[in-house]
């Protein structure tokens, strides 16, 4: 069973809910906490759901899905974490990831726009996989690392190439408001290959496929990016880890293409689901 942040119109508070049959279910506490509790703590949580009569079942084409952690306390990014998407861009293969972090400010969810901002028309997709974090963790070794991991999603690391470029540092070309996209919803660790290893990974720019690849080409692997973000720093329930991209993006191709106004972008985790977005102007 997966999980999912939402909130409908007549209740404007998030609320965490499970997916049963195309509809969500409504559960008690948020998604941080339920990632803290976790193999029983999904176990319960979907039994709870199972249970639950229909009535108080909502279409989930009838509640707004938020971002899966609405407020990470950390978003910790790799950047060229597949050998070829690091070739398309001139690099090689890195000897330590290229860490950076966006803000929870930039996130957006799934069914919700991603902004183009005022000051920039080179807005690029980058199809990512999401960890999420269940438990406090400093230190990691590759023998506990996973047992840290609650659950995966799909990520669009959305960014602004020339503001990425503007200095050494990519900081604000990664943290334009609403143009992360962190959903659809947390499919649990358990149900899924170890790591996520060995998974199909895809984004679509208007049905055209733009990225294909597998996890498995990822350079470093969850378990050994833990170990080397836990090596400084601490990890809590809710942090999320966003894996890196492969190649295809939109600056690498010739012509370059960048997402405007009116097009859809779609990213596809094979086991976890489809991530997809609209592009709008911001006003
Ligand atoms: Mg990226």
């Amino acid at each position: 069973m997966n999980f999912v942040t939402f909130r409908t119109p007549a209740d404007s508070t998030p609320r965490l809910g499970a997916v049963v049959n195309e509809s969500v279910v409504t559960l008690p506490g948020d998604m941080i906490n339920l990632c803290s509790k976790g193999v029983p703590g999904f176990a319960a949580a979907a039994e709870m759901a199972a249970a639950m009569p229909v009535a108080d079942h909502q279409p989930l084409t009838a509640v707004e899905l938020l971002p899966v952690v609405p407020r990470p306390g950390k978003i910790i990014c790799l950047g060229l974490n597949y050998a070829d998407h690091a070739t398309e861009g001139g690099n090689s293969k890195p000897e330590y990831p290229s860490f950076f972090m966006r803000s929870p400010s930039s996130l957006t969810a799934h069914g919700a726009p991603i902004k183009r901002p005022r000051v920039s028309t080179k807005l690029d997709f980058e199809a990512e996989l999401a960890v999420i974090i269940g438990k406090t963790s400093r230190h990691l070794t590759p023998v506990n690392a996973l047992e840290a991991v609650a659950g995966y999603s799909c990520f669009n690391d959305g960014t602004l190439r020339d503001y990425q470029r503007k200095t050494a540092q990519w900081t604000i070309g990664k943290n334009f408001d609403e143009t992360g996209s962190f959903g659809p919803w947390l499919v649990p660790a358990s149900t899924l290959p170890a790591g996520a290893a060995g998974l199909k990974i895809e984004s679509r720019l208007n049905g055209t496929v733009m990225q294909s690849s597998n996890t498995a080409h990822m350079l470093f692997s969850v378990k050994e990016t833990l170990c080397l973000i836990t090596e400084a720093i601490t990890l809590d329930p809710g942090d999320v880890i966003i894996m890196g991209t492969p190649a295809g993006v939109g600056y690498a191709r010739t012509p370059a293409v960048w997402m405007k106004a009116g097009d859809t972008i779609e990213i596809e985790i094979e086991g976890i689901g489809i991530l997809s977005n609209r592009i709008e102007d911001e006003a």
